[in-house]
């Protein structure tokens, strides 16, 4: 419902009291200490549970995590120090061993009191959910799984993958995207002689250490679609390694508009929009719209600063949102985008590469704000 009401900011001390009790999945717990508090409660009665589990001999005075663990590791779950209750941890799933690049692409979740655990890979090809119970209680999949089909290397001959042509490189001439840029993004276009529309595509490769991963294709009319078995990750990532300050934009062009403005440090979101903004964030495990940004977690963990430099419209406004939420409001920052004439603003970073300048698309990053997390009446109902 549309009602006049001007949205509600809720600035940075309030929030932080008022969203407490959300958690944002990707960044550290408010106070680890009461945590560990919590913790230390639940691990001295454990030696109260009489009943083992199955398969595995539970000794008094063994904490209900280790039973749990063992039972992981009946499981082919190996367990690190990082596996504490009330943690996410990313581990080697034993089902595809985490692919061509060794991922440790399982995430595994223990619940606080330390009775159940929950993992989900994150990997497109296997995808391997399930749950474990300290007590008797068989796991059951939450998640129907996939038959797992052994991966296929994506190369550029394997995707029919060749050097961009001059109408393609006019097309992003026009947008000001340089050649050097694309030659160092390895932007490249689909074979003409595998088409049957002889239509120009570009190819943005998705690269995970150098290796392709995944493509997306744009057709100059702006017709996209995915390649088949491609993993859902941040376009660009392999820019952001060890960066403490990263943006965040919503189109592969927008990642390169950010690196003629002389930000390297930039990923771009591949897509699927915002997913529901509801006053709860689903668990990891149901939050299948963000697995892009599960999969890259051990990358975001290490950044202090993120610039949400998304789309001046509303899906982009929610993309902010729905990134911030989970990434930690606290270390989020959101761009302004310029005016464009009296009655609106440039929608994106590559409309203000190509009406401003790559100056102007300097200053919008250089004068981030704080990222205010907005709560409109529109919204809560
Ligand atoms: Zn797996």
């Amino acid at each position: 419902m549309l009602t006049n009401l001007s949205s509600i900011c809720l600035y940075r001390p309030l929030r932080t009291a008022l969203f407490f009790s959300t958690h944002n999945l990707l960044s550290s717990p408010i106070s680890s200490n009461t945590s560990l508090h919590i913790w230390s409660c639940s691990s001295s009665s454990s030696t109260q549970v009489q009943i083992a589990p199955a398969n595995v001999e539970q000794s008094i005075g063994v904490p209900k995590v280790d039973v749990l663990k063992q039972k992981l590791e009946l499981l082919g779950i190996i367990c690190d120090s990082s596996c504490v209750p009330g943690h996410y941890s990313n581990l080697l799933c034993p089902k595809c061993n985490g692919g061509r690049s060794l991922e440790r692409s399982l995430s595994l979740y223990i619940v606080q009191k330390g009775d159940l655990a929950r993992w989900r890979c994150f990997r497109t090809d296997c995808n391997w959910a399930d749950k474990v119970f300290l007590e008797g209680k068989a796991g059951h999949n939450e998640v129907k799984k996939k038959e797992f089909q052994p991966f296929r290397q994506m190369t550029e001959e394997g995707l029919r993958l060749v050097p961009i042509g001059e109408k393609v490189t006019a097309y992003f001439n026009e947008r000001k995207i340089s050649e050097e840029t694309l030659r160092r993004n390895a932007v490249m276009q689909l074979s003409n002689d595998v088409q049957r529309s002889k239509e120009d595509v570009i190819a943005f490769t998705y690269r995970h250490k150098g290796l392709i991963v995944g493509c997306k294709y744009r057709t100059l009319e702006k017709r996209f679609w995915t390649e088949r078995g491609s993993e859902k990750i941040l376009y660009g990532i392999d820019d952001i390694n060890d960066a403490a300050e990263i943006i965040i934009v919503e189109g592969e062009i927008d990642k390169l508009s950010m690196e003629e403005a002389g930000f390297c440090n930039c990923v771009s979101a591949p897509g699927g929009g915002a997913g529901k903004n509801s006053p709860t964030l689903p668990s990891m495990e149901k939050d299948t719209t963000f697995q892009y940004l599960w999969n890259c977690k051990q990358k975001l963990d290490k950044v202090s600063r993120i610039i949400l430099a998304t789309d001046n419209d509303a899906t982009g406004q929610a993309l902010a949102r729905a990134l911030a939420r989970r990434l930690g409001t606290n270390r989020c920052w959101q761009v302004s985008w310029p005016k464009k004439d009296e009655f609106s603003c440039f929608k994106d970073a590559n409309e203000v590469l190509k009406y401003m300048g790559p100056d102007a698309l300097r200053k919008v990053i250089e004068s981030v704000e704080p990222y205010q997390l907005c709560i409109s009446e529109t919204e809560t109902k």
